[in-house]
């Protein structure tokens, strides 16, 4: 077996990927066919164009146009569809997937086509790819915390326990710059009272001190990003510390270009320093790679042994929310796949 198909084998967790980010144009054009949406494209291939963005707003400025040809509940059942059979491509055996119900209801979209179709395929994929998924809702930081709270009251309804497809968890994300996590204290306690876990994306494009307050005042369970920690000593040791599992997102950060280059996304420096750092692929259509393509970046732009991208899928299983008993059951796959191809042999 090659690197590449060990590191396509491996079974790993996906801990963060926006389900409206893995729309990928051929399904933006046929969509927009089939629901009669006007879209400012003519074919793939312009679509393909427009995805040349330069940061995070103009990112979010075309996320947003695209997203416009979903809606009915089917509309949200493919598009899931299609990234739960391409993650399964990818050894990717168990999903938290965030959506953005926000950015839906906005453009007149019922809260209960989105879910229902989100969990018509999670249904499916559990059923047929022997994967296990379940949601996790996120709230747009740009927008009033009162707006997230309704939203948050009519999701609820659909909370479900892990591995039942539905919602187990709350998060941030969106424009973050100027939208502290403190400013949704009152939707985390909500959400946390009744039974959703809490994670945030934080110190993405924001400084350290908004990744504190993910910690210390939402009590996020996991950083989605957070390399602006990096910058914080105190902050690192207390992560790695704590054992708060860090969701970096490798391809990501070179689009948007916080970083010039792989070298200087923070993998190998969270490892070094004990931390529970993850690779995923957060908006693959729109930043050039999936789940697989993450794991190769970094370990052919970041020299690390394969003995560190077995540590990074093992990172994943254990960050995620599964129950111990499956996240043991997986561990074993890893731990079996590894000693029949000896790293060694593989190295050579
Ligand atoms: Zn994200």
């Amino acid at each position: 077996m090659g690197i590449v198909d060990f590191l396509r084998v491996m079974p790993k967790a996906e801990l963060h990927v926006h389900i409206e980010g893995t729309l990928e144009p051929e399904m933006i054009m046929s969509k927009a066919e089939e629901n009669g949406v006007k879209i400012p494209y003519r074919s793939v291939g312009g679509i393909r164009n427009a995805y040349r963005f330069n940061d995070l707003q103009s990112f979010l400025n075309i996320y947003y146009s695209g997203m416009s040809v979903l809606v009915d509940r089917d509309d949200f059942r493919d598009l899931a569809l299609a990234y739960f059979k391409r993650a399964h491509q990818d050894g990717v055996r168990r999903a938290e997937v965030f959506f953005d119900p926000q950015a839906h209801l906005r453009r007149g979209v019922n809260l209960s086509d989105v879910i229902l179709g989100l969990h018509d395929a999670a249904a499916w994929a559990m059923e047929n790819l022997r994967m296990s998924i379940d949601y996790i809702m996120c709230l747009l930081r740009d927008l009033p915390e009162d707006d997230g709270i309704s939203v948050l009251q009519e999701a609820l309804k659909y909370r479900g326990g892990v591995g039942d497809g539905w919602i187990i968890g709350i998060c941030l994300d969106s424009k973050e710059y100027g939208n502290p996590p403190s400013k949704f204290r009152n939707a985390y306690r909500i959400a946390v009272d009744n039974g959703l876990i809490p994670v945030a994306h934080a110190g993405e494009e924001a400084p350290a001190e908004y990744v504190w307050e993910a910690i210390n005042v939402l009590n996020a369970r996991r950083i989605d990003h957070g390399y602006h920690a990096f910058e914080d000593e105190s902050l690192i040791k207390l992560i790695a510390e704590k054992g708060i599992p860090v969701n970096m997102c490798p391809l990501t950060t070179l689009r948007i270009k916080y970083f010039n280059s792989i070298l200087d996304v923070p993998v190998k420096r969270a490892l070094d320093a004990g931390i529970a750092v993850t690779i995923n692929s957060d908006d693959p259509a729109y930043f050039g790679g999936y789940i697989l393509d993450n794991y190769i970046a970094v370990y052919e732009g970041q020299g690390l042994r394969l003995i560190d991208m077995v540590k990074l899928a093992e990172n994943s299983i254990r960050a995620s929310f599964l129950k111990d008993s499956d996240k043991d059951r997986l561990l074993r796959e890893l731990v079996n796949l590894t000693s029949i191809n000896s790293l060694d042999s593989l190295m050579g």
